[in-house]
């Protein structure tokens, strides 16, 4: 399915679910729950309680070695999306391996995330129930498994959340809380009116009981509020206090309730798993906590990877390669003659450039940008000569186009002396391998301007200044237009560079492709900045001939 794409990386079932038949011939009790569909394949109807029931019990025996029981008459756990939550909070807490400790808010008759993070993770728990039902299996499924060690069950008043739970631990310092909170506000809620979200199995189990288990006064808005209220008082004694959430609706004004208190880091996620989303949210009062990014910010960081590109359509190729072979371009082919004129181009700019091996039937230039040569062309010269005669020596680059640095060119040459600052679209680098970043990044509550600028780059679109405003093509136009400075950079600084990149010209369709790989530097507006100007400069030259 394919909403299971953005399970959780870990997620054993991400790639791989359930396979029905194998579990049916080894599991008679769930054998008699599968079905075969009309097309010949098994399946389970997931309407029905029992048959939920039984795929659960099955998967946490064939999967996780563990043995439970659950009333029919008690929320149902599914697996996939309980082992999200339980991936999600090692990212939070980043040691899926060392022992840690946690607190499970509400941890139904299952008892399902103690049992899960204690058998994958070796976490111990304290695990809180208000419902005397879900108390008794709790403790029963934590015995049956062996994990007293590691799992405390504890009976709680209704009014308590974390405070009570923690009243008589003063000392210990917990990594993390979870809780899957009672969604619904009112019976209608709960039955599915009014919301697109009924996470509940149909209402013959609501009517059975359990009302304690599924609704709560205000519904999980309130319930989290309280919880985030409890943790305003417990502040460090958590590393990291975190709640699942029925409702998208519901992330707004929690994130807001925890911006007005002051929270120092915020983040959310949401998990996937087959139709059914969840979201989850997660706080935290330590200033050196990873924190992972969200999933919207990822996608953007996602969208930011791919390649800057811009396409030569066919008509225009033939005056193309006119005026490639009047600069001297002995190559025959449309990709030859692009690339030649991107590298006549490329000089006059000064941007380092060399070709490197790739597929054939392509070509490819490996550039170092040392300058910013293709922006307000003039103005920008008239600044570079005023900071040269003010200046003994160019300033070391910090994020502004206007400084002047070099480096060497080519693939595999050494680093730079000082590398360029580290910049937020390197930040998302870490994060695009799918790990959280090492670095504490910086409260989402309170977007800087960096990231903002970050978040507005849509790489996709048109070139787009650093403050991410769209580039003026009239600018860039006329940035064309003009003869940029001749010369390559001067050796006097060569220690920096703006940003590398690599550029390959193929062929598609007949069409001629262009596209910009980005490799490391300041900021990949710039990168931006100079695909516009190329584009610009290639297509003029075809309107003008
Ligand atoms: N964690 C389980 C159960 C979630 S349902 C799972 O994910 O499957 C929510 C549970 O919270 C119910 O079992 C309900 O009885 C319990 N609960 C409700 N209010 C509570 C409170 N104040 N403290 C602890 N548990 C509570």
């Amino acid at each position: 399915m394919a909403l299971n794409k953005s399970m959780h990386p870990r997620n054993r079932y991400k790639d791989k679910p359930p396979d029905f038949a194998y579990l049916a011939s080894k599991y008679p009790d769930f054998q008699q729950h599968v079905h075969t569909s009309l097309a010949g394949r098994p399946v389970v109807n997931f309407k029905e309680p029992e048959a939920v029931r039984a795929l659960t019990c099955t998967l946490l025996k064939e999967d996780f070695g563990l043995t439970i029981e659950i009333p029919l008459e008690r929320l149902i756990p599914t697996v996939p999306l309980r082992l999200n939550y339980i991936h999600w909070v090692e990212d939070l807490i980043d040691g899926q391996k060392q022992p840690r400790r946690g607190i499970d808010i509400g941890t139904g008759a299952s008892c399902i995330y103690p049992l899960l993070g204690a058998t994958m993770n070796g976490w111990y728990f304290l695990a809180t129930e208000v419902d005397d039902i879900c108390f008794d299996y709790a403790t029963k499924n934590v015995e049956q498994n062996n994990l007293s060690d590691l799992v405390k069950v504890v009976k709680v008043p209704q009014k308590t959340l974390l405070m009570d739970a923690l009243k008589e631990e003063t000392e210990i310092v917990y990594d993390f809380c979870m809780c899957n909170p009672p969604f619904f506000a009112n019976q209608l809620e709960a039955k599915g009116v009014n919301s697109r979200n009924s996470r509940r199995p149909p209402p013959s189990s609501v009517n059975t009981g359990g009302v304690t288990e599924i609704m709560a006064e205000g519904g999980e808005l309130e319930f989290v509020k309280r919880i985030i209220h409890d943790s305003l008082q417990l502040k460090k004694r958590l590393r990291w206090y975190s709640c699942m959430l029925g409702k998208k609706c519901s992330l707004t004004p929690l994130k807001e309730e925890l911006r007005k208190q002051g929270v120092p880091k915020v983040t959310h996620t949401e998990f996937c798993q087959g139709r059914t989303m969840r979201w989850a949210l997660a706080w935290s009062f330590y200033d050196d906590v990873i924190v992972p990014s969200p999933p919207s910010k990822k996608r953007k960081l996602e969208r930011a990877r791919k390649p800057l590109s811009f396409t030569l359509p066919e008509p225009g190729l033939k005056e193309l390669k006119a005026k490639a072979s009047a600069v001297g371009s002995t190559g025959c082919s449309a990709v030859d003659c692009v690339t030649a004129l991107l590298e006549k181009t490329l000089t006059d700019l000064r941007v380092l450039h060399k070709r490197v091996p790739c597929r054939k039937q392509e070509q490819s230039l490996f550039l170092t940008a040392v300058e910013n040569t293709w922006i307000h062309g003039r103005q920008k010269r008239r600044e570079h000569k005023r900071q040269l005669r003010e200046l003994p020596r160019a300033p070391h680059c910090a994020g502004t186009t206007s400084q002047t640095a070099v480096a060497t060119a080519g693939p595999g040459s050494p680093p730079p002396t000082s590398p360029p600052k580290r910049s937020s679209s390197q930040d998302e680098d870490t994060e695009n391998k799918g790990t959280p970043s090492n670095e504490p990044s910086k409260e989402e509550t309170q977007t800087t301007a960096g990231e903002q600028a970050l978040e507005d780059v849509d790489m996709e679109s048109s070139a787009r200044t650093e403050t991410g405003q769209e580039t003026d093509p009239k600018e860039t136009a006329d940035a064309a237009s003009e003869s940029p400075p001749k010369g390559p950079p001067s050796p006097s600084a060569l220690e920096h560079f703006l940003f590398k990149c690599l550029l390959n010209v193929m062929l598609e369709e007949g069409d001629v492709l262009v596209e910009m790989h980005w490799v490391e530097g300041q900021n990949k507006d710039l990168m931006n900045q100079l695909c516009t100007y190329l584009k610009n400069t290639l297509l003029k030259s075809v309107t003008k001939s």
